[in-house]
């Protein structure tokens, strides 16, 4: 079996599809195309499988992901998930890919950083329950990170979690009610 890549590589920018297309070499590689605004990201199918996909960044012409960089890493959110071809699924996160399903035993995670814990905490309210990308765009942080520490709140206890499968809600448990 192929091996899937579990990291970006960063190729540069084109102004047109083609352009950006061409800097790419193997899978996991990506380019951004860049006319006027962001307009989108091309990627290499990360699993190997050849075929580039074309992720929209550019809100005024659909369904847009949002590309969040920062000390030169990317993130993406929400996942790419291809529906037809080899249905690929994964997120990119601080350039790791990390995939949903297929591949994932052997995942790697960005590092852990405690220190978000406390920030995440106090963007949280006791009453209502919020989603995490609400809680990353109040404090600015990526989506992973605040989605993991929420995940590891909840397993401690500091808070609890509402909402579906598809739409994970999370709120702060207030000290008194910690048991
Ligand atoms: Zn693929």
């Amino acid at each position: 079996m192929r091996r899937p890549a579990r990291k970006l590589r960063w190729r540069g920018v084109g102004e047109y599809r083609d352009e950006a297309e061409g800097l790419l070499e193997q899978a996991g590689d990506a380019a951004a195309v860049i006319r006027g605004r962001l307009r989108s990201l091309i990627l290499k199918c990360p699993d190997g499988c050849g075929e580039t996909l074309s992720i929209n960044l550019d809100p005024r012409v659909g369904k847009a992901w949002r590309l969040d960089v920062r000390c030169e890493r990317l993130s993406l959110y929400p996942s790419v998930w291809r529906e037809g071809g080899c249905k690929s699924h994964f997120i990119l996160w601080r350039d790791h890919i990390v995939w949903c399903g297929r591949f994932e035993d052997e995942n790697e995670e960005p590092a852990y950083h405690p220190e978000l814990e406390a920030l995440v905490l106090e963007a949280l309210d006791p009453r209502i329950f919020r989603t995490s990308f609400e809680v990353a765009v109040e404090i600015d942080e990526i989506i992973w990170d605040v989605d993991r520490v929420l995940r590891r709140l909840v397993r401690e206890g500091r808070a609890e979690a509402g909402g579906s499968a598809s739409r994970r809600l999370f709120r702060r448990v207030e000290s008194k009610a910690r048991r």
